[in-house]
């Protein structure tokens, strides 16, 4: 049986990268959910028909990292018949051998309640706001007025709203470097193999 890794949190908070760093360590597949809702707010039109029309093309697209995208991504993300249309796909890929590492706002929750292991990634907002502003060439204030409004409309939501599942591992990156973040969830995941 295929090893679920589930990462949630907030955005910027650091899960990416740790999610792509576990993947690349333990030779397992990865999957930023976040790229699937960009993809569809970018794409115009009926969000509904955008989400079930997905095409690889629309996921290679170079603007899906823009703050741009990441605002639209998380309006149609409130959409329930949007977060519908998305599951069957994220729920086929967390069962790709060896392993999966997944990414999102409601992996532990929704889409795989049954992962081996569930991280709750969380950073300061300043923390969070000036990585995002460093990435991006952005001025941080804007930032930080943008990914508080994300969280908000993200932890709001009726449908899957952001939040830890109950048996997650809250992993605070505030004051690590990317290195000992990526070693704290490492540990986690070698401490849930071990039983
Ligand atoms: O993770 P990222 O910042 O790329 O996500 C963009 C937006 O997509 C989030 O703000 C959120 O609204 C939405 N999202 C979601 N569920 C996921 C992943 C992303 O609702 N699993």
């Amino acid at each position: 049986m295929a090893f679920i890794i589930a990462i949630d949190g907030p955005a910027a908070s650091g899960k990416g990268t740790i999610g792509r760093a576990l993947a690349a360590d333990l030779g397992f597949h990865h999957l930023d959910t976040g790229l699937l809702y960009r993809a569809t707010g970018v794409k115009g039109g009926d969000p509904v028909a955008a989400a079930r029309g997905l095409v690889a093309a629309d996921l290679a697209r170079d603007d899906l990292r823009s703050a741009e995208a990441g605002q639209a991504a998380s309006r149609v993300a409130a959409i329930p018949e949007v977060r519908a249309a998305l599951i069957d796909f994220q729920r086929r890929f967390a069962m790709r051998e060896p392993g999966a590492v997944l990414d999102g706002r409601d992996i532990g929750t929704v889409i795989c309640p049954q992962a081996d292991l569930k991280l709750y990634v969380v950073a300061s907002d300043q923390v969070r706001a000036m990585r995002r502003a460093s990435e991006l060439g952005a001025d941080p204030a804007e930032m930080l007025a943008q990914l508080q409004e994300r969280d908000r409309r993200d932890s709001q939501r009726a449908s899957a709203p952001l939040r830890p599942a109950d048996d997650a591992v809250v992993l605070d990156t505030t004051d690590l470097t990317i290195e000992q973040a990526v070693a704290a969830a490492l540990s986690a995941v070698g401490r849930r193999r071990a039983t």
